[in-house]
């Protein structure tokens, strides 16, 4: 990701972006404020200054996506974030997720397994190291999680799950939300909300399908 100018035309495709999301439903105002609020073509290559406000998917480095706007304003809708959350994050990806996160007042701990993608994320820092001073990136295997750092308030998996990680539910809070998307085949996902009742068991709440990159077992050095 990098700083480039936030044109008023680009501030303007924001706007319209903003509205469809409102069309498909997504209803929170804060959401919606945080997505007009970061500049999506930060985390695109400038060639692809327009495109980061089409509401879809978008290839990065590693043979990875950054979500659809769609997608990462629904999955943030589902997981009522207030402000000092700690939210452990799985899929670091473009850190795209994790602006919107922050931009919510959320303390966010974020877990890539690529190192091509993590090597990238001293770029935060830099371009909204003022802004969000609680953001932490971790380069490892989200299916383990931060043991250490647990119980997280709110728990984001951002890869498609073959199912609810053990360790990962056991890093949340009691009355903590996790919103994940587990496989149905091969190629689909349904999003599920999970919330943690006192006696450890889930609330299973579950939403449309969506479609994501694979949750891969492991850290890649590629
Ligand atoms: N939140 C990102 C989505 C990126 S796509 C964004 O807004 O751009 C999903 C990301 O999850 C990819 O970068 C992929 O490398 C990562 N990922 C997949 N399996 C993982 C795992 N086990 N641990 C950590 N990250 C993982």
């Amino acid at each position: 990701m990098r700083k480039t100018e936030d044109a008023y035309f680009l501030k303007g495709l924001r706007k319209q972006l903003v509205k469809q999301l409102k069309e498909k439903g997504i209803s929170d105002i804060k959401v919606l404020e945080a997505i007009d609020t970061i500049p999506r073509h930060y985390f695109l290559d400038p060639a692809f200054n327009k495109i980061a406000y089409e509401d879809r998917a978008f290839p990065i480095d590693a043979n990875q996506t950054i979500s659809q706007p769609y997608t990462v304003a629904f999955q943030t809708e589902l997981l009522k974030i207030k402000k000092g959350d700690k939210v452990l994050e799985i899929g670091t990806g473009s850190m795209y997720q994790t602006a919107i996160l922050a931009s919510l007042g959320a303390k966010v701990f974020t877990i890539e397994r690529q190192k091509a993608l993590f090597d990238q994320t001293y770029q935060f820092e830099q371009v909204f190291g003022d802004q969000f001073p609680d953001v932490q990136f971790f380069y490892g295997d989200g299916f383990e999680g931060l043991p250490n750092l647990a119980p997280f308030d709110k728990i984001i998996i951002t890869a498609a799950a073959p199912n609810v990680p053990v360790p990962l539910w056991d890093q949340l809070k009691v009355r903590g939300i996790m919103v994940i998307p587990v496989d149905e085949s091969e190629t689909v996902q349904r999003m599920l909300r999970l919330t943690k009742k006192k006696d450890g068991m889930a609330k299973r709440e579950s939403f449309d399908e969506f479609s994501f990159v694979p949750m891969l077992q492991g850290k890649s050095q590629g």
